[in-house]
């Protein structure tokens, strides 16, 4: 069974709605910088879950939590360091936007965020950390968390090993003098304030010494993280949540969470979801690779239905990996060309499930499935100016286009040239060579090229008599068949590989072949 649908019957067969009414989702990001493609499989999981009980009458909400309280821990490099110093270890809203036009650094990359989700087809109901804080909403938790401070470093301890000291509160407060919240360390509740130092000075972030007594209510303060999520689940009622296979290890983040939930909050650990992750190239999130990974610059990469298929196209238990300097690229059309010829042919299965899942939302109910030619034949296309991409399509289909088939040629046209100028690798990048390169082949490679120009002169030849020409001259020069290909290659492309040869030298201009192989020959 589709991974969506097996899911969504597990929460129908397990578990009521803490509400009464609909199912709560919730998934969440901090906005610490241009978020990588890989929180984008947690937006689609959670998404595809909530559009699997909707489809069988499940009522559902599925919350995203922009989160712009945490603290500003690190400058992402492709920023301005001298500029961003200053404002390590403030709260990610009291940021500046990197770009104006934006309130603060969290709403500028968040916006960007959600503006991928938008197109993607995913649209959670969101809110903002410091909206939640700042509404009084996780203030019960707090005072819970912070009168029952001592449980919860028993728990920390038990669970995950951690140990604090008898002082430490699992709250950071922001500090009234200097605005930071990473630098601050809360030592005394006494029922209604607590007391707090700004000197410790983690890292880069400076503290300035500050001591005080504030009420931790309404936002001036942010539970410790692993009490947060708790209290998270508690506010919000969430039923469903789940995370990165690296939080839900024993012992991880997300157990020291349920048991807190459970025994300070009264609060059932939501239906977890852990996931795999999505890597990029083969690399988990890192921001030493930063061209190419983030969400916004993947989803550049693919239509809507096909970026889609690379975020639900593989069960939760797997990991998905797209290199947008690779040949995944090509692959992943590749796929989904595969699952619409399964289902253009009535294949009624999982792929046929995966397929209806990729297409947008909005559009789902009377999609229709047009023929396409293979990706990698467009791109290849699009870098031959004298090749007429719609001609190639019809010869490639081996029939007319009907209008649906010429205005999906003309997305994926735009896709591919898109990709051909950004982060395509060599392999797929073609340019006609203007002028012969000197002193470049052997005599055995120039006899053959002479056979083919005296082959090619009889007239405009098809692919298919190109290739057959091809393979008699093997025998008849003779000639290697890697010596002759390369030299195919290396006087048109400058290069050692390419596309299918008889295809490709059928498809050139026939007078610019004709001359360049008599050149070649002599
Ligand atoms: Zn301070």
């Amino acid at each position: 069974m589709f991974w969506a649908d097996r899911i969504a019957n597990e929460i129908r067969d397990s578990r009521k709605p803490k509400n009464g009414v609909r199912f709560v989702i919730r998934d969440e990001k901090t906005l610490s910088g241009r978020v990588h493609v890989g929180s984008m499989r947690g937006v689609a999981i959670h998404g595809l879950i909530s559009e699997a009980l909707s489809a069988q009458g499940i009522e559902n909400e599925f919350l995203y939590e922009l989160n712009d309280f945490d603290p500003f821990d690190a400058i992402p490099n492709y920023l301005d360091a001298s500029r961003y110093d200053a404002y390590l270890g403030l709260p990610l809203y009291k940021v500046p936007s990197p770009e104006p036009g934006s309130e603060n650094y969290a709403e500028y990359f968040g916006k960007e965020f959600v503006g991928v989700h938008e197109r993607t087809g995913f649209h959670p109901a969101y809110y903002r950390t410091t909206e939640l804080y700042g509404s009084g909403a996780m203030d019960p938790y707090i005072r819970i968390a912070l009168e029952r401070a001592a449980d919860v470093r028993r728990i920390l301890k038990e669970v995950s090993g951690s140990e604090k000291d008898e002082t430490w509160l699992p709250v950071s407060v922001v500090c009234e003098a200097c605005g930071k919240i990473m630098t601050t360390r809360a030592y005394d509740f006494d029922g209604e304030t607590v007391g707090y130092r700004c000197d410790s000075n983690p890292d880069s972030a400076k503290s300035c010494g500050h001591e005080g007594r504030i009420p931790p209510w309404k936002g001036t303060a942010k539970l410790f993280w692993k009490v947060d999520w708790a209290a998270k689940w508690a506010a919000k009622g969430v039923d469903i949540e789940g995370g990165g296979k690296d939080h839900s290890t024993k012992g991880g983040s997300r157990d020291v969470a349920a048991h807190i939930a459970a025994e300070l909050f009264d609060c059932p650990n939501p239906f977890d979801v852990p996931y795999e992750f999505f890597l990029v190239g083969g690399k988990k999130m890192s921001s030493s690779r930063g061209r190419g990974s983030s969400a916004k610059d993947m989803s550049e990469l693919f239509p809507p239905e096909v970026f889609r298929l690379a975020l639900i196209g593989k069960d939760i238990n797997q990991q998905a990996d797209v290199d947008p300097e690779g040949e995944s690229v090509p692959r992943l059309y590749d796929w989904y060309d595969e699952l619409a010829d399964g289902v253009r042919a009535g294949k009624e299965d999982d792929y046929a499930k995966l397929f209806a899942y990729c297409q947008l939302p909005d559009t789902r109910a009377g999609f229709s499935i047009p023929w396409q030619m293979r990706f990698r034949e467009v791109a290849f296309a699009v870098q031959m100016p004298h090749l007429n991409l719609e001609q190639e399509a019809e010869f490639a289909k081996g029939d007319s286009l009907t209008d649906e088939e010429r205005t999906a040629l003309a997305v994926r046209r735009k896709y591919a040239k898109y990709w051909i100028e950004t982060y395509a690798p060599e392999q797929f990048v073609y340019q006609l060579r203007e002028t012969m390169p000197t002193n470049a082949l052997t005599d055995e490679q120039k006899r053959a090229l002479g056979a083919l120009g005296d082959f090619m002169r009889e007239g405009q030849k098809d692919g298919d008599a190109v290739h057959a020409r091809l393979h008699a001259l093997k025998e008849e020069v003779p000639i290697a068949p890697k010596d002759l290909f390369q030299a195919i290659y290396l006087v048109f492309l400058g290069r050692t590989s390419g596309p299918k040869a008889g295809w490709f030298l059928a498809g050139l201009p026939y007078d610019f072949v004709v001359s360049r192989l008599s050149e070649a020959a002599k």
